[in-house]
């Protein structure tokens, strides 16, 4: 034996870590995974997977109505929110025994307790049995973020996405705070829900960082159903009255609610991680500083996922994580590409982005063309819902490639997939116009736009 309990141990069995176990393990390395809560972390349990499901739970509200212009008569829908919750927490308690099961076949051994770092190769890990200490060769971090909610007066009576999935009672009313994807995305699931949602952003417009187009776009949409959706909104306090939750506003407005949703960012996992032990030392926004072989500064511990807080989004930790298993295990050539990561927000409708948006775009590129499109989708016209859709391409004029593509409509996370892959690959405008159109979809408007805006 050289020493070592394991080649590699794993702190955290979310998106990051579990990757990292079972790829490592699969190429024979001796791997130990610690995990603290349920396997699966944040996304699994959480985040996108519940999300996703109470999205799709909240889009029924808007296809019952829209049914009668199709000739169909549904009897007045009514959510049995109880129903949803329990068949959600089925469903999730199902992934969280296959991830044991790939974890246990890939032959990594699993360790249920809070690990820490004793020192650059030791973890302890802390359980109801005990405590262990094991000696690893590696070391990975994978402990992930959790939310953060800032100090006020009242921050004792706010929630966090971490408590809406299994919210009780109902909120009939529900006041919303934040900006990005998850102030977005819940404020669009309750309201489809049925709950009455104010949403209140600090800034001038939501989703900082995506194009101009989508975010004025989306909350139109916002409004148009009926969403309060209130910018250079600041809450001064909440307090809890008789008859529910008070929002005091920096002016003096008070908004009632049933709860109060805070969805103002996440943070690093890093507390009580035993990071001074290992001689690790944080960044200034409390993240764990990695190289493009995801190593930290101490040589034997490295670190994936949402503790370093680059690219916050499940399908960048499984690719970190791909990376480690190669630094480690492999050949070393694997490094993390940032450049043109494809996301959603799975909001109503949807919001679907891959690379720069125009402004970006402008400043990296200077001469760009601009198309864009919006219109009603085919199966609103019958359905009489007033929702719109959005396509816009952003193209650099000097290489004609494509290097921004935006859409706001139904199925935009599915659709911005699949053009992800030719912008990869270096699409140029010009093979967007070669590309034969499927009719009669929204997805053919990106390859029929012929006319630049601007
Ligand atoms: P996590 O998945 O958070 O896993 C970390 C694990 O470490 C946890 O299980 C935790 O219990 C464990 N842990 C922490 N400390 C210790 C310790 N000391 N000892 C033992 N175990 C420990 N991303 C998308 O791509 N698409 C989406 O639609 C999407 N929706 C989201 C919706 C919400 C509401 C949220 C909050 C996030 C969403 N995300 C989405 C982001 C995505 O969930 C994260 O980026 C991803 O889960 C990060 O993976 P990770 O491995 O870094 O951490
Ligand atoms: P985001 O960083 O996306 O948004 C945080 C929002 O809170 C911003 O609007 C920000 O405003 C606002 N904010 C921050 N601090 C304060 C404050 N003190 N007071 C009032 N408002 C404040 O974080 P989220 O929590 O929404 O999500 C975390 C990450 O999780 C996302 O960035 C994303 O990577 C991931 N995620 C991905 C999803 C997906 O892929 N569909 C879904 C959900 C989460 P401002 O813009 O002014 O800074």
């Amino acid at each position: 034996m050289d020493g070592f309990d394991c080649d590699l141990f794993v702190i955290g069995g979310g998106s990051g870590g579990v990757r990292a176990a079972r790829m490592a393990a699969q190429r024979g390395a001796r791997v130990l995974l610690a995990e603290c809560a349920a396997l699966g972390g944040t996304c699994v349990n959480v985040g996108c997977i519940p999300k996703k499901l109470y999205s799709y739970a909240a889009q029924y509200g808007a296809d019952f109505a829209d049914a009668a212009g199709f000739g169909w008569d549904v009897a007045p829908a009514g959510l049995d929110w109880g129903r949803l919750k329990k068949n959600r927490a089925h469903e999730i308690a199902r992934l969280n025994g296959v991830y044991e099961h790939l974890l246990r076949t890939a032959g990594v051994e699993l360790l249920r307790g809070w690990a820490t770092l004793a020192d650059a190769h030791t973890v302890q890990v802390a359980s109801a049995e005990g405590e262990t200490r094991w000696r690893a060769r590696h070391i990975l971090l994978a402990t992930g973020g959790t939310p953060s909610v800032p100090h006020f007066p009242g921050r004792e009576h706010v929630l966090t996405s971490d408590q809406m999935f299994d919210l009780d009672p109902f909120p009939r009313r529900l006041v919303v705070v934040g900006g990005g994807y998850i102030a977005c995305e819940f404020a669009s699931i309750f309201q489809g829900l049925g709950s009455q949602v104010t949403q209140l952003h600090r800034g001038d417009q939501v989703l900082r960082g995506f194009d101009e187009d989508v975010r004025q776009f989306l909350a139109k949409e916002f409004r148009q159903q009926g969403i309060a959706l209130r910018l250079r909104a600041d809450v001064a306090a909440v307090e809890r009255r008789a008859d529910g939750l008070a929002v005091t506003l920096a002016g003096g407005e008070v908004i009632p609610a049933d709860a109060v949703l805070y969805a103002t960012g996440r943070v690093p996992n890093v507390s009580g991680l035993g990071l001074e032990a290992a001689g690790l030392a944080l960044t200034p926004h409390g993240a764990i500083q990695v190289d493009a072989h995801q190593r930290t500064a101490v040589p034997s511990i490295l670190a994936v996922g949402d503790i370093t807080a680059r690219i916050q989004l499940t399908p960048v930790a499984l690719a970190e994580a791909m990376v480690v298993v190669d630094t480690l295990f492999g050949d070393g050539r694997r490094r993390m590409d940032y450049e043109l990561v494809p996301t959603a927000v799975f909001t109503h409708p949807g919001i679907g982005t891959v690379g720069l948006t125009e402004q970006q775009a402008r400043e990296r590129h200077g001469a760009v063309r601009v198309f864009r499109s919006e219109f009603r989708a085919l199966r609103h016209t019958l359905s009489g819902n007033p929702e719109r859709t959005l396509m816009k391409l952003v193209v650099d004029a000097a290489s004609d490639r494509v290097v921004g593509l935006h859409m706001v409509g139904a199925e935009a996370g599915e659709i911005v997939q699949g053009f992800a892959v030719a912008m990869k690959a270096g699409a140029t405008k010009a093979v967007f116009d070669a590309t034969i159109g499927i009719h009669p979809t929204a997805a053919e408007e990106f390859v029929t736009m012929r006319e630049p805006v601007a």
